[in-house]
């Protein structure tokens, strides 16, 4: 898509507004595919958290990959979309076995990470079978608060107590058919990667059933230029081989499994927003766009970088701007920024806006959420509407209180 094309898009949608551009969504999930074509089997599911919208996911669905999900709302919305529930993978982390068990009645494929869980779900349904979560206690994450496999994290069932779990399936006849790793967002370093995929592929062979070996994701994608990215064709060749080596150990061809959501959606969104007022303090100039965290809240979240380009002046002179937001605290979305000179009114276009953006809006100081807008063939579609007053009202009850004569005066 080139400035012109998310132009045309603002001008006819209004700003805010999300794109999506259908083809890089392809393109990365192409890429995925024939980096592991040696594979025996690759089963990609689409982590529905970092782009939850039903078009995006019957998009998936058409490219065959399944579903990554960690809710059962998200598994409805998978279901809403045409997905079959043997395409879907459920993953949750601290839900309750009521959860489990309405997501198991739909025939998805049910991901334990606790061994308290695991217990009770094998006790009284024995014939359902599940994955397992393993926490290989490798840490691949950029961000600490990304990280979910070393030591203390919350996330999957120890290495440390895979005696303990062989107990639980087999005092309860369950039937264990996957095993799973998600070590975190942002994988840098291939070589840590395919040490914690060791710890799994020694985990894996313990169980007698399985039909896959999930390895989760965090596959790093760039957001700025030299940015370094998970070498998805090195890992693949590596990982192919060693799983097929591994199938061969195991006597049975099973799938290898990956959960990418970022990698699949990051770099296909841009969020355009229009600049309110240019403001020159005495150390800085503030560019304050007509959004804020509550649309894309990344940068105060995580510190994360997206890429700002202003596309009303893209070849103007290049000046340092704060880009800031309409929130009323602290909202930030680039410190000293190089962009082109900006006017008033001009439109900024951010990039890697796809993956954990619209899917963390809110409607914090009671702001709409913006339109979704997918681009496919020169053509764009409205996935959402952007939200009016109605959306804001709509669950809320009034109810006025009867207070003390005193206190109403
Ligand atoms: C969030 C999540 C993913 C997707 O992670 P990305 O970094 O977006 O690729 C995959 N698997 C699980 C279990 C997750 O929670």
């Amino acid at each position: 898509m080139n400035h012109q094309d998310l132009t045309n898009i603002a001008r006819e949608h209004g700003s805010p507004v999300y794109v999506y551009d259908a083809e890089v969504i392809i393109a990365q999930y192409e890429r995925l595919v024939s980096a592991f074509a040696k594979a025996k089997q690759l089963r990609v599911h689409y982590a529905v958290k970092a782009l939850s919208n039903i078009s995006i996911l019957k998009l998936f669905k058409q490219l065959g990959a399944g579903l990554d999900t960690v809710s059962l709302q998200e598994v409805e919305l998978g279901l809403v979309a045409g997905v079959d529930p043997k395409m879907i993978i459920y993953t949750p982390n601290g839900v309750s076995l009521e959860e489990i068990e309405k997501v198991a009645a739909k025939g998805v494929q049910i991901n334990i990470d606790n061994l308290s869980i695991l217990e009770q779900f094998g006790s009284k349904h024995p014939d359902v079978p599940v994955c397992v979560r393993i926490n290989p206690h490798v840490m691949a994450g950029g961000n600490a608060n990304i990280s979910v496999g070393h030591i203390d994290s919350k996330f999957g069932i120890s290495i440390h107590q895979i005696p303990h779990l062989l107990r639980i399936v087999e005092n309860t006849g369950m039937n264990v058919n996957g095993v799973h790793m998600h070590t975190g967002s942002d994988i840098l370093d291939i070589g840590v990667f395919l040490y914690a995929t060791e710890v799994l592929f020694e985990t894996a062979a313990k169980f007698k059933d399985l039909e896959f070996i999930d390895f989760g994701s965090g596959f790093k994608v760039p957001y700025k230029e030299g940015d370094v990215s998970t070498d998805i064709e090195e890992l693949g060749e590596q990982l192919s081989e060693r799983f097929n080596k591994f199938c061969d150990d195991y006597g049975k061809d099973i799938a290898l499994a990956f959960e990418p959501g970022k990698f699949l959606v990051s770099e296909a969104g841009h969020f355009i927003a229009q600049v309110n007022v240019v403001k020159q303090t005495t150390s800085t100039v503030f560019a304050g766009i007509d959004s804020g965290f509550n649309h894309l809240i990344r940068p105060m979240l995580y510190g994360s970088y997206h890429g700002i380009k202003n596309i009303s002046n893209p070849e103007g002179r290049q000046r340092f701007y704060s880009v800031v937001g309409y929130i009323c605290e602290t909202d930030t979305f680039a410190q000293n920024r190089q962009i082109a000179e900006i006017t008033e009114g001009d439109l900024l276009a951010f990039s890697n806006a796809g993956a954990y953006c619209f899917s963390m809006a809110s409607n914090y100081n009671s702001r709409y959420r913006p339109a979704e807008v997918l681009w496919h063939n020169g053509k764009s579609h409205v996935i959402r509407k952007r939200e009016t007053m109605k959306d804001i009202l709509k669950n809320q009850e009034v109810v006025e209180l009867e207070l003390a004569t005193e206190l109403a005066e």
